[in-house]
Formats: structure tokens, sequence, C-alpha cells
């Protein structure tokens, strides 16, 4: 198989696989910038079982840039104390409420990299979820897929990554198919043993065909 037609043939299974197991967190019932702000800078190195609790409690008793920009330190701390990292994390919150207090969570990709503790992932992430805009989202997981799958050996630090995720990417379906290959990483191609036997993709997956015994 050519790889454009691999590349085709596997949007549609994700995209069709996405119809009926993608998971349920509270930051995917909303496109509201703040809250999904919010949430990927909780995510970062984070389980998304994790952070889904602290997000709710976080958003209930700051629930705008303005209450944000206010909060005690020590109380914010408290609240998200569980994820790790809470100093940094709280600073990040509370300058990013003073910061955009006024203006808002901004649509641009270099506004959005200034901001404390915002990278390419968060940033593209913003970008995508709250003002749909499709951008491709890269970590270590996505990248494992992208590697067994096309029999690469890409680092999602490395800009060819990026450009081989802005290439599979289709233009129309950006938020779900996003999503969809986040949870495809978590639940079927998992990092150290993936889960073939429920997959969509054995037939193409180069990783399938070049291990797979009998
Ligand atoms: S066949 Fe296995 S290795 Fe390939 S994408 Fe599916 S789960 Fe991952």
């Amino acid at each position: 198989m050519k790889h454009r037609q691999r590349v085709e043939h596997f949007r549609t299974d994700l995209l069709n696989w996405a119809e009926d197991n993608l998971r349920s967190f509270p930051w995917r019932d909303t496109t509201d910038p703040y809250e999904v702000l919010v949430a990927e800078i909780l995510l970062q190195k984070t389980a998304a079982e994790k952070v889904a609790p602290i997000y709710i409690e976080l958003l209930a008793t700051y629930p705008s840039l303005n209450d944000l920009a206010e909060a005690d330190r020590e109380r914010l701390g408290d609240i998200i104390y569980s994820l790790g990292f809470q100093n940094q994390r709280s600073d990040a919150l509370i300058k990013i409420g003073q910061e955009l207090r006024d203006s808002g969570v901004p649509s641009e990709f270099q506004d959005l990299l200034e901001l404390p503790y915002v990278g390419r992932y968060a940033a593209n992430a913003t970008l995508c979820f709250a003002y749909d805009e499709p951008q491709p989202i890269v970590d270590a997981n996505v990248v494992r897929v992208y590697n067994r799958i096309f029999d690469k050996d890409f680092d999602y630090r490395d800009e060819d990554t990026w450009s081989f995720a802005a290439a599979v990417l289709p233009a129309e379906d950006a938020r779900r198919f996003n999503l969809a290959i986040l949870d495809f990483a978590a639940m079927v191609c998992h990092p150290k043993v993936p889960d073939c036997d429920k997959c969509f993709f054995t037939d193409s997956c180069h990783y399938y065909q070049a291990n797979k015994t009998g």
C-alpha cells in the first residue's frame, strides 16, 4: 500500500473508531478558551483520570480569568497539590489570569506560546479545542502510534514530526481526530505491549506486520 493510501485509510478508520470509543472528560465538553487552556496546563505530564476531579474543583473555585488573577497562591496550590508541580503550576495559572484578564485567551499561536507553562502542544491544543483550528497535537504517545504504523523514528520534539502530523490531520475533522489519536494511544496502542487484537489497523500497521507470529 502506498504511503498516501495508508494515511487516508488510517484517518478514515481512526475517525470511525472514535464514533464509539472516545473517552469522556469534563474539558471535552467545553470550547471556552479559558477552560480549555486551564485543562492543558493541568494535563501536562499528568494522567487525565487524575486531573478530572481537580479540574472541576479549580473551575468551580476560579470560574474566570479574573478569579484566577486574584487567586490566593496557597489555596490554589492546595487544590492542585495531588497533580504535582503545584508551585510552578500555581504561579503559571495566576500569571496567566493577570496577563489575560482584560484581553481574554489569545487565538494566535505566538501569543499563546508566550504564556507560562504553554508550549507547542498546549498552544495547538488550545487553538484546536477552543478555536476549532486544524492544528496537530503531538506528544510521546501520539508519536508512538505514528512510529509503529508508518515505520518512522520520530521524536515528538522534532520539526519533522509536527510536519508529518499536520499532513495526516484531516482539516475538516481535526478536533475529533486529535481526541481520537490521544485515546487510541492510551487505550489500544499502549507503550509497552500494544493491544493489537483490538486494533482496526493490523492489515496496514508496519509494527504489527513485522512482529506477528505464525
Ligand atoms: S496494530 Fe498494534 S502496533 Fe499497530 S497501531 Fe494497532 S495496536 Fe498499535
